[in-house]
């Protein structure tokens, strides 16, 4: 792992294309831990054309040994920034690049001025691009979550019983997970029954499973950082014709998606193939997020795939394809998989079918 380390971190300085005097400062802790494999709680990164410098403080510095042997560290007290204010000075950098939208504006101040006001800032973040591309190293933690992601649903499926709450559900596939091997949930986990699940973001509460319902879950865990994200809709006796219709409707435009996902298109074409696919089913306004998303060290990440984004999407990224349909105050259906984009189409990691289950 310290050549991957190594590499990034060369790959990093390089698309940061920093001059002598320059440095850029990271600050975001995924991008820390990214490019240094530093997985703390207080750190920022330094890259500069003549080394690489990690700063934290006291509670680290056994952590920041074992996690980043051959990376230059500093155990400091007091503020990150006025440490690296200390380290910039000292070594006559001038210009310092800044995450835009990870520094707070205090942050930014505390800097400036702990530099004498001697320094410019300019806001640089090479990070979003190049982690957006997962290397074989991060596919198979992310497979490795979602193998776990999949069996907590198998496990699940059993419990669905009348009287269930939502919350119990989700608290049983936190459980799970973790006895599974993931260091946790990828994000609060959502059970929704019937009308709750016209939420997107529903919050599992004390509603009961009573025949009749509609269930969706949409789940993930964490493994060595990295995330899972799926989501299944599963009918509980419910089988009129306007819910099967609408499964119906959003599963083949997860289908039609994946048939069309590949890298090179922008994130706004390929939502618009699963939108086109709703809206020819009569469902097109009841879809009322955006396709998918990057994951990796963070739940959401680049690249986005929505009608925002014009950029296209890059090879060896991992984006989520969920297609959902939302028909307030009656039931949601979401229907979610991940895909490793390369330039001749996708591979779908997830292994369990996309069927509407019946229970
Ligand atoms: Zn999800
Ligand atoms: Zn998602």
């Amino acid at each position: 792992m310290v050549e991957e380390f190594q590499d990034r971190i060369g790959r990093l300085s390089r698309a940061a294309d920093l001059s002598g005097r320059e440095v850029l400062l990271v600050s975001h802790l995924p991008d820390i831990r990214w490019a240094s494999g530093f997985t703390g709680s207080n750190a920022c990164l330094l890259v500069t054309p003549s080394g690489h410098l990690l700063i934290t403080d006291g509670r680290y510095k056994e952590q920041v040994r074992s996690e980043c042997p051959g990376l230059e560290a500093h155990i400091v007290s007091g503020p990150l920034e006025v440490a690296a204010a200390a380290v910039i000075t000292e070594r006559q950098l001038d210009r310092v690049f800044l995450q835009q939208s990870r520094v707070t504006w205090g942050t930014a101040e505390n800097l400036r001025s702990a530099c004498d006001g001697q320094v410019e800032l300019v806001a640089r973040d090479p990070l979003v691009h190049l982690r957006a591309v997962k290397s074989d190293e991060e596919v198979r933690a992310i497979r490795k979550a979602l193998t776990i992601t999949e069996q907590v649903f198998e496990q699940t499926l059993p419990l669905l019983k009348e009287g269930i709450t939502e919350q119990e559900i989700a608290a049983e596939i936190d459980h799970r997970h973790r006895l599974l091997g993931a260091s946790g949930p990828a994000f609060d986990t959502i059970v929704a029954f019937s009308e709750h699940a016209a939420l997107p973001h529903a919050r599992p509460g004390n509603r009961p499973l009573k025949r009749g319902d509609v269930v969706l879950m949409d789940f993930g865990g964490v493994v060595e950082g990295y995330h899972s994200d799926m989501t299944r809709t599963v009918t509980f006796g419910r089988s009129d014709k306007l819910f099967l219709e609408a499964y119906e409707a959003v599963r083949s435009a997860l289908l039609s998606a994946t048939e069309a996902a590949r890298a090179g298109m922008t994130g706004e074409h390929l939502d618009g193939v699963a939108r086109q696919v709703l809206t020819e089913h009569g469902f097109g306004s009841a879809f009322t997020h955006s396709l998918g998303h990057g994951v990796g060290l963070e739940i959401h990440e680049s690249p986005s795939v929505s009608s925002r984004n014009s950029d296209p999407l890059p090879a060896g990224s991992i984006i989520t394809l969920e297609p959902g349909v939302y028909l307030p105050g009656d039931f949601g259906i979401r229907i979610e998989n991940m895909a490793r984009l390369n330039a001749d189409g996708n591979t779908i990691l997830n292994a369990s079918s996309t069927e509407l289950i019946r229970l």
